[in-house]
């Protein structure tokens, strides 16, 4: 398992509507929004933030579309949900994958660095336990560079 170099940003609607188009999923003007913003936001956003985003747009658009649409992209692993306890979910598009995460835990921040030691960690984690690792979830929680500022 990579990092998936491969999935360069401006494919991931191309691929997200293909992948939706093979399983008989119809795409309207509001999926397609959903889709659009979700392809290029590497904020991670929340279904609210998506909403908000996509209601600039599509002024009709409700939330239950917007949540309808996540659940598809999940089912077809074309998104990858981080779930937090408080319910507060957020969503990464445009890397649909298993890849570290670094939280903010002031302002919710959420990055995506690319790490050359995660192949070393995922071996020797699979050699301390004699385990075929699937996938992983790996996320550090600290303090970003801003809210570090206003402290
Ligand atoms: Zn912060
Ligand atoms: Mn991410």
């Amino acid at each position: 398992m990579t990092q998936g170099d491969e999935f360069e940003q401006q494919t991931r609607l191309e691929r997200m509507l293909a992948k939706l188009k093979s399983h008989d999923f119809r795409i309207t003007p509001q999926r397609l929004a959903v889709l659009r913003i979700l392809s290029v936001s590497e904020d991670h956003p929340s279904a609210e933030q998506i909403y908000e985003r996509v209601k600039t747009e599509f002024p009709t658009t409700s939330l239950a579309t917007i949540y309808k649409t996540i659940a598809l992209l999940k089912e077809l692993n074309e998104i990858l949900e981080l779930g937090f306890p408080d319910g507060r979910n957020r969503y990464d598009g445009t890397k649909p994958f298993p890849h570290p995460h670094m939280i903010c835990t002031k302002c919710r921040k959420i990055m995506d660095p690319y790490l050359i030691s995660l192949d070393d960690l995922m071996q020797e984690m699979s050699e301390k336990t004699g385990f075929r690792i699937s996938y992983h979830r790996l996320d550090f929680f600290g303090v970003c560079r801003e809210c570090q500022k206003a402290e």
